[in-house]
């Protein structure tokens, strides 16, 4: 087979475009910090903060250095430790459960929903023991999870927020209904630092402190650790780039939005489209659904039992997908301790086998959509 012709690749992600039109701005940020000297926490940072918590809808935000330690500390935070159960689902990225285990508790997966493929929360409302301490539902490809099933059943929510900064469900944005919020700034995330970043969000002064404690060696005073922490401090010069960017965020997240409806009107015009049942069975390709709420599309992801060979025919044509999970949580080697088996959470592994994520970003043309959208309906309609 022949090499696609350059121009007409279509990359799963691309940056370039973003950081061309910021670049003046973006450089201007690191030259203030540069001549400031200041690198660690500081104006930046509080600013950012403030920003973040603004973007969100509550009364604190922690900037930490990644998604995965916001995770960390917003468990250490509420003391979750050896002993304690925290429900999660199985089908998100690594972080999410790594983080309940590398404390010494146990994560308890609960499987998600067919259609939104978050943690479905009647089973965690049923899961809920005596031992467990904490919920971490994950707003899925930007898709706000619903909490409302255990919001009032007396364990603590932290919301795995990562991929859903600007979302919202019934009125709330996605890091404002649990005790705590996390998100991450991986370049990739719908707004992306120069390099890892993340917040935790809290309307609780105290749980605020704590991650702020947490976050600098778990010190109140210099050299006075009142528990342990860790360094999980998010850099200035991080602060300030995100700080150029978040001002652009619900413009990006209508974009987003506007290409996911792009995809559902190229793709269901050749009636490809069909359920979840039927893509399974490889008839057809099922789309998200779009459910309740702000959906901020951090991932489109579309469903098929051909999912293997759609992204063998995408990739051939020049086209870059991903798979947002191949393999979920309970099956890695990581949780083997946990003792899970294949078939336990049947909706996230068929999930695994058959989700397939399209390219989408807010500066993602429209032609290049057109084009992606032409070779997945050609596949189908070439069986
Ligand atoms: C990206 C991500 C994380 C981890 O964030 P990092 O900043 O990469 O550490 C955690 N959970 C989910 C659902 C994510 O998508």
């Amino acid at each position: 087979m022949s090499e696609p012709p350059p121009g007409s690749r279509v990359p799963f992600f691309d940056l370039t475009a973003q950081h061309a039109a910021l670049r003046d701005e973006l450089l201007a940020a690191m030259a203030r910090v540069l001549d400031s000297s200041r690198f660690i926490l500081g104006d930046e940072v509080e600013a950012c903060e403030r920003d973040v918590a603004r973007a969100v809808g509550v009364a604190h935000a922690v900037g930490v250095s990644s998604g995965t330690d916001a995770l960390l500390a917003s468990l250490m935070a509420l003391g979750v430790g050896p002993g304690d159960e925290v429900i999660t689902t199985p089908l998100s990225f690594i972080a999410t459960a790594s983080a309940i285990a590398r404390l010494g508790a146990r994560p308890v997966f609960v499987d998600v929903e067919p259609d939104t493929l978050c943690l479905d929360p009647a089973s965690a409302r049923a899961a809920i023991g005596p031992a467990t301490r904490a919920i971490v539902p994950v707003h899925l490809f930007g898709r706000c999870a619903a909490l409302d099933a255990y919001l009032d059943a007396g364990v603590s929510i932290v919301e795995d927020a990562a991929q859903a900064l600007g979302a919202s469900l019934d009125g709330a944005r996605a890091g404002s209904r649990g005790e705590l919020g996390c998100f991450s700034f991986f370049p990739t995330k719908n707004v992306g630092a120069l390099g890892d970043a993340g917040m935790v969000t809290t309307d609780d002064p105290e749980l605020a402190r704590k991650v702020r404690e947490l976050r600098s060696q778990g010190q109140r005073e210099r050299h006075h650790a009142a528990r342990l922490g860790g360094n999980f401090r998010l850099d200035a010069l991080q602060a300030a780039a995100l700080r150029v960017k978040l001002p652009h965020l619900a413009r990006w997240n209508d974009a987003r939005r506007a290409h996911a409806r792009a995809y559902r009107a190229h793709l269901d015009r050749a009636g490809i489209v069909t359920s979840l049942e039927a893509a399974g069975r490889g008839q057809g390709l099922a789309l998200p659904d779009e459910g309740r709420g702000e959906h901020v599309f951090h991932q489109f992801v579309v469903r098929t039992s051909l999912r293997d060979e759609l992204r063998a025919a995408l990739s051939a044509r020049g086209i870059g997908t991903e798979i947002y999970y191949p393999l979920p949580l309970h099956l890695h080697g990581a949780f083997a301790s946990l003792g899970h088996r294949v078939g336990e959470f049947p909706n996230a592994e068929a999930a695994a086998r058959e989700v397939l994520a399209l390219p989408i970003y807010p500066e993602l043309p429209g032609e290049a959509l057109a084009r992606v959208s032409d070779a997945v309906v050609e596949f189908f309609e070439r069986r």
